[in-house]
């Protein structure tokens, strides 16, 4: 593209009397709008940014064990032969059923995949720590309250 005015290379469009028109730097001045060109690569990654800014952790909810026998009865199959399924040894099936152990991430996306279930669930950090600390507010009775301290110190 070259510039309307000059014949540089243009680096934007502009309003140029009503109309939009390529410009180069030096013309942009000029115009009563101007928006440089977005390159490419750089508009795909201010694309993905809002999702990145929303961070969220995947982890593997804690009612694995339920979910997996579950799902595992629906299906009819026994622990030996979903244990075969994911090529690994029917015990490891049966401590992750059991919620003694928790499986990989990569095994925890082939149970889903074998099962059609969900393991992960999806936390979001700002969600997750404001459901801490409301859990963790309300204080026990007879416990020191900040209203004590204060008392405490005046004394
Ligand atoms: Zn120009």
């Amino acid at each position: 593209m070259e510039c309307q005015t000059c014949g540089r290379n243009a680096v934007g469009e502009g309003l140029v009397e009503g109309a939009r028109v390529p410009l180069c730097e030096r013309c942009s001045g000029y115009a009563d709008e101007f928006s440089y060109y977005a390159p490419p690569k750089t508009a795909r990654k201010a694309a993905a940014l809002p999702a990145k800014a929303v961070r969220v952790s995947r982890e593997i909810a804690d009612d694995y064990g339920k979910t997996i026998s579950r799902a595992r009865d629906k299906r009819g199959m026994t622990r030996k032969e979903l244990a075969a399924k994911l090529l690994i040894h029917e015990n490891e099936l049966a401590s992750f059923e059991e919620g003694r152990i928790k499986p990989s991430e990569t095994l925890a996306k082939k149970l889903e995949f074998a099962l059609g279930i969900k393991l992960f669930e999806e936390i979001e950090e700002a969600g997750k720590k404001g459901a801490a600390e409301s859990a963790a507010a309300p204080k026990k009775a007879g416990g020191v309250s900040l209203a004590d301290i204060l008392e405490i110190k005046k004394r």
